[in-house]
């Protein structure tokens, strides 16, 4: 999509430090890391949000969660554990409308964080 930043990343008009990529997700470190560990994994279809989603989007929804923990086993994560974290429209603090999940560890996290 045009003006996508994230559509911009996967077909490499913006540099990225790629973690991850298979044929639906690409993943990448977040430019301003709030954690030790902070990368961003999306779908390469541009969906907007989980609010947006339709029923076109089953596989990549479906996919997402796996995908999400074979970053994380790549990251070296998963024995210590990580967070995952979609911002979902404005409220939530929803910056870039492609959706994203942040995955964040490399430290002890405080729950509830809202
Ligand atoms: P949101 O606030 O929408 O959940 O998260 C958007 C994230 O994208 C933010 O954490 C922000 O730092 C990251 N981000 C925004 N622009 C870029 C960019 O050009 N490159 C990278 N690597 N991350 C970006
Ligand atoms: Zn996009």
């Amino acid at each position: 999509m045009e003006d996508c930043i994230f559509c911009k990343i996967i077909n490499g008009e913006i540099p990225s430090r790629k973690v991850y990529e298979d044929d639906t997700f690409y993943a990448f470190e977040d430019i301003a890391p709030v954690a030790p560990v902070h990368v961003l994994v999306i779908p390469k279809k541009h969906v907007k949000s989980i609010a947006a989603l339709t029923e076109a989007d089953g596989d990549v929804a479906g996919k997402m969660l796996f995908a999400l923990r074979t970053v994380a086993e790549k990251l070296g994560l998963a024995e210590d554990g990580y967070r995952v974290v979609f911002n979902t429209g404005e409220k939530a603090g929803q910056t870039v409308h492609h959706m994203h999940a942040h995955i964040l560890g490399g430290k002890e996290m405080a729950w509830p964080g809202v």
